[in-house]
């Protein structure tokens, strides 16, 4: 495996709390600040010191626990210049495809407008591991709240073009309801499987972070709009990729 140890545990109801840290030099962030005390707490039980902190978006459910945490670790802030003004004590804020560095690792840092208009996320190119924050979730997408469509879908473009042996964690545990609506849209034969693993996970109440490049190309139908079958199912047979994403969203959010 590589140089990092990698945490999640569930926050709030059903945010994912990340947190990795290099083997080697004890170098430890936390990706998004969903909940100080229950991040404090893992820090503890690993004998870690937080030592960063990357922020994805300025939604409240990922920066509430900013302010304990910097003042408990002096830990440095990162987040994206975009919402700069609405995410407290940041020390470093950070533009599409520049790159930072954590414990030697290059980070490239993507801007992925749709969800928020300053949402970014992680890529830790040399890691292959992306934190996608709340633009790309297992077999689904982030709801459109500030951008368009077609900005989400451009987002989701940058990401399909990533290696495909990328380990995505994301921001939520949305996976069953995800993976019941692509069910419902189309039931191909790698949906049903990833359904039913899922199921079965939930049912012990595990986890289903991370998930990876290749198998969201195959049932992540939000990443899947040029799929000949699919468009079939949804009688948009001439339709292009980033209407096929649209006509996915809005039936998203109301299934
Ligand atoms: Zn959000
Ligand atoms: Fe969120």
């Amino acid at each position: 495996m590589g140089k990092f140890n990698i945490n999640h545990f569930i926050c709030r109801s059903d945010n994912y709390g990340v947190i990795i840290s290099d083997k080697n030099t004890g170098l430890t962030a936390s990706i998004d600040a969903p909940d100080a005390e229950i991040i404090d707490q893992e820090l503890k039980i690993n004998d870690l010191k937080l030592t960063h902190l990357f922020i994805t978006h300025k939604h409240l459910d990922h920066i509430e626990g900013i302010e304990y945490l910097k003042d408990k670790y002096s830990c440095k802030v990162i987040g994206p210049e975009k919402e700069k003004d609405e995410i407290p004590l940041l020390d470093i804020t950070v533009i599409d495809e520049e790159y930072i560095d954590f414990s030697g690792s290059p980070i490239k840092i993507i801007e992925t407008p749709g969800h928020t208009l300053g949402h970014i996320i992680y890529h830790f190119e040399q890691d292959n591991l992306l934190f996608a924050g709340d633009t790309l979730f297992l077999m689904g997408c982030g709801r459109v709240f500030e951008g368009t469509h077609k900005q989400m879908f451009e987002s989701l473009e940058k990401i399909k073009k990533l290696p495909p042996n990328t380990a995505i964690y994301f921001g939520h545990e949305y996976s069953l309801a995800n993976a019941k609506f692509a069910a419902s849209i189309w039931p191909d034969k790698h949906i049903k499987k990833r359904l039913d693993e899922i199921e079965s996970l939930r049912a012990q109440n595990k986890h289903t972070i991370p998930t990876t490049l290749d198998a969201e190309l195959i049932t992540n139908l939000f990443l899947m709009g040029d799929n000949t079958s699919l468009k079939r199912k949804l009688d948009m047979g001439d339709a292009k990729e980033e209407e096929i994403f649209s006509e996915l969203r809005t039936k998203k959010d109301t299934f």
